[in-house]
Order: C-alpha cells, then structure tokens, then sequence
C-alpha cells in the first residue's frame, strides 16, 4: 500500500498509472467497516484504489465539533492495509488549500433544508474539498455512503455543475448488528449509549413499516420515541421526496421517499436515513 501525503507526490504516482481506472473513498479517517465496504466496491469496479484521510475544516460550522472529530491514523492505515487498499492520500490543510478558496456554490433546495438548515455552510464546505480531491485526483469513479444521503445527492449536483468526469457512486448504508448505522462518532459513545442510539433506526423502521399513517402522525411518533431517553436531542425528522429531497407534508404519488432524522444523543450528533416503498 503507497501511503502520499502531497500533492506533487500523488500526482506523479498517478501519472505513472495513468492508463488504470482509477476509484476515490473520500474519508476523515476513524475509519471503521463502512468505510471499508466503500473500498471494497472501489476495489471491484477499479484497477486502483485511493483512500483520501482529511479533516476538511471547510465543513464544520462548529470549532468544538472539529476538534472533538476522532483521528488515529496509525489504526486507519492498518485497517485499509488488511482492506487491500491501493492507496492513500493524508494531505495536510495547507496542502488541500495552499490559497484561500471563497467560493459559494448554490445547489438550490439540498442547500436549505435538513442538513443543510442545520449546518449553514457544511455542504459548502463538502463541495470545496470534493472539487479540489477531484482536481488532484481525476478519479474514474468516486464512492459515497447512503448514509450521507444529502452529501450524496450534493456531490452529485456538484459533479454536474462543474462538468466532472467522474461518476459519482452511492454505496448502501452499513449498520451495526443492533441497526445503529455505523459512523465514526459513534466511538464517543458508550456501549450503552450505542444501544439507545439502535433505536434511531428502529424507530426509522417503524415508520417506513406504517406508511399507512399520515406524515404528521408518523413525525409525532417518531419524535415521541427520541424524548424516551433523558439524553436525546432530535434536530430534525422528515420524510422528503427521493430526488429533490424536499420535505413533505402529505403523501404523494412518487414510488419512493425517505425518511432523514438528526439526533443528538449524549452531545455526540448522529444522522440516518431509510427509504420508503410506496
Ligand atoms: P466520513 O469519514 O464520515 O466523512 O465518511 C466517509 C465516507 O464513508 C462517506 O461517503 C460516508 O457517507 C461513508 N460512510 C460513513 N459511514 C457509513 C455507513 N454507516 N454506511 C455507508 N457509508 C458510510
């Protein structure tokens, strides 16, 4: 496994493998199986694999949350070694953006609501790092989890804005055996906070399981659920349409929704998503 932490060194490496397919994992390390389910869909649709490991300061609104965001590297590079991964990239910031980068990108809706109403400015953040990974990289294809569904649905928009080659690929969300999707802020969390946080999924299945009841009912059930235990927070829950990501007020006629929720549980802030059948 190459291990590059500049620019200049990765791009020559890639030069010299210029004929290959190339396949991009974009992660803030604290990696986990998730990110390694990432890189292995890598690994089979490309001829090399790169992990990128950056915490992009561009995406958090919060300074405490950026400097409580987990780092080991040591431990990511064992576990995308046992990964098969082909390569990694650990730019440092000054690296990323050796000059000040202003840029206000606009995805209309998926830039105002949720996530995006909740972090001014973090899918702002998300493009100008992606852009610049891709600038760096030009991958063939590059993978995103499901469980950042509106990241997903932003870097997808983002590709098309700026004419990118590259194909954007969604990878399905990966959850621990109790249902809790798997993130890496879910190691500030006790084990017993990791089992109260399952029921965010649950509580996420009950609703997809009872589309027979309106939207309301379902928003109050869910949100009832989350004030169960002392230590949650719900932000937000809503059931949005799966394209534009618009939050709905009644049911529709389209063939699938999604259910998106923000909860923070024990100050730690933990998102997921599931889809609707109709
Ligand atoms: P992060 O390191 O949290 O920025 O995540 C890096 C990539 O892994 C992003 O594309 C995430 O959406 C993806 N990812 C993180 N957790 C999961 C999960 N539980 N299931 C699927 N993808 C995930």
């Amino acid at each position: 496994m190459q291990i590059f932490y500049t620019v200049k060194e990765i791009q020559n490496y890639l030069s010299q493998h210029a004929t290959k397919s190339v396949g991009f994992v974009a992660t803030m390390g604290a990696l986990h199986q998730a990110h390694i389910s990432l890189i292995d869909i890598s690994k089979e649709e490309n001829e090399l694999t790169i992990c990128s490991i950056f915490v992009n300061p561009k995406q958090f609104n919060k300074k405490e949350d950026l400097e409580k965001y987990p780092r080991n590297t040591p431990a990511d590079l064992e576990k995308l070694k046992t990964g098969g991964c082909d390569v990694v990239f650990i730019p440092s910031v000054t690296e990323m953006y050796p000059q000040k980068v202003e840029k206000n990108f606009d995805f209309g809706t998926l830039s105002e609501v949720m996530e995006a109403e909740h972090r001014p400015g973090h899918f702002n953040g998300v493009a100008i790092v992606i852009e610049r990974f891709f600038e760096i990289l030009k991958p063939t294809r590059a993978y995103f989890g499901e469980k950042d569904y509106q990241q997903l649905a932003v870097i997808k928009a983002l590709a098309k804005q700026i004419n990118s080659p590259t194909k954007i690929v969604g990878c399905p969300i990966f959850r621990e055996e109790n249902g809790l999707a798997m993130s890496s802020r879910n190691e500030r969390l006790s084990s017993v906070e990791k089992e109260q946080a399952s029921i965010i999924s649950k509580a996420l299945k009950y609703v997809c399981e009872h589309k027979h009841k309106s939207v309301s009912e379902l928003k109050s059930h869910f949100l009832k659920e989350m004030s169960e235990h002392k230590n949650f927070d719900p932000e937000y829950f809503e059931i949005a349409d799966e394209l534009t990501l618009e939050p709905i007020i009644n049911w529709g006629h389209a063939d699938k929704y999604i259910a998106f929720t923000a909860v923070n549980v024990s100050g730690v802030r933990l998102i997921d998503n599931m889809t609707i059948i109709n």
